[in-house]
């Protein structure tokens, strides 16, 4: 039985908690029950080259594989990373991703090429007609089908985080004109063994809506996508697995009945713990 959170951030990423540790996750990890947790902090691939690093990579790896040894026997800690932007400079990712013995990698996209992180958009101007809306999803689709070919992702994290922010401005993206699309995705996935993240996050911000939708889930599921990591996305020890179980539920509804996380960099599936 699984009960997990495979999105988790700490003091190490550059909006995290100043006081969550590794240790203090896991701690907390450990009293909630969980049975695997993996911090996956923050390397926004570009923003190195633009000059920021959000990450300390060197002491992050190090503190998070202590907090993993002091753990043994009691949860399986993955060191793992959130990875922004990773085909945008391919060189650095691959770079990046050689340094650290990373057991699991979220592939993620928080904004397109020279363009700003998605939660600056003002959606909410009168310009962002349906129209906009549709051709900036349309542009996260084509990042996104490079992105699942990106060799050491394992997850496709949040691929509606766009979609968060246009909510957020009381309008809404129709997917139905993209459905072609997210199926190539989503067979491509299937068949490269790379994962979908439920990713729960939204429900804490007024949102009450997974990411990807419901009805994305499904289109997954139709096009036999099988692994699934579900996801928090933590930025404080105290919201850990926040939401998890209700993701269970709705994975459950939608006919999935296992779910999966990666020990030693390898997917382990088993059956959802409460469902
Ligand atoms: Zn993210
Ligand atoms: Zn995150």
């Amino acid at each position: 039985m699984i009960f997990a959170d495979s999105h988790t951030h700490t003091c190490f990423s550059f909006d995290g908690d100043p006081d969550t540790t590794p240790v203090l996750s896991c701690e907390r990890a450990a009293q909630i029950g969980l049975t695997d947790l993996a911090i996956t902090d923050h390397l926004d691939i570009n923003g190195s080259v633009e000059g920021y690093e959000p990450y300390a990579d060197g002491p992050a790896a190090a503190a998070v594989l202590e907090a993993k040894e002091q753990y043994r026997g009691r949860l399986h800690v993955a060191l793992g990373l959130e990875l922004g932007q990773a085909t945008q400079y391919p060189e650095k990712s691959r770079a990046a991703l050689a340094k650290h013995p990373y057991e699991f990698v979220l592939g993620s996209l928080h904004n397109l090429r020279m363009a700003p992180d998605f939660c600056y958009f003002r959606f909410e101007h009168p310009d962002f007609g349906p129209a906009l809306i549709q051709h900036y999803f349309s542009r996260v689709l084509d990042e996104t089908l490079e992105l699942i070919d990106f060799p050491g992702i394992h997850s496709l994290a949040h691929l509606t985080y766009m979609h968060r922010y246009v909510r957020r401005a009381g309008k809404d993206i129709d997917f139905s004109p993209f459905r072609d699309r997210l199926e190539l995705l989503f067979t491509r996935m299937a068949e490269r063994g790379i994962a979908l993240e439920l990713n729960m996050s939204n429900y804490r911000r007024g949102i009450p809506l997974p990411m990807p939708t419901q009805e994305l889930f499904r289109l997954y599921r139709a096009c036999k996508g099988e692994l699934v990591t579900v996801g928090s996305d933590a930025h404080t020890a105290g919201d850990i697995a926040a939401n998890v179980l209700d993701g269970y539920r709705f994975l459950s509804e939608i006919g999935y009945s296992c779910v999966t996380v990666f020990r030693d960099g390898k997917p382990f599936t088993d059956k959802m713990k409460f469902i």
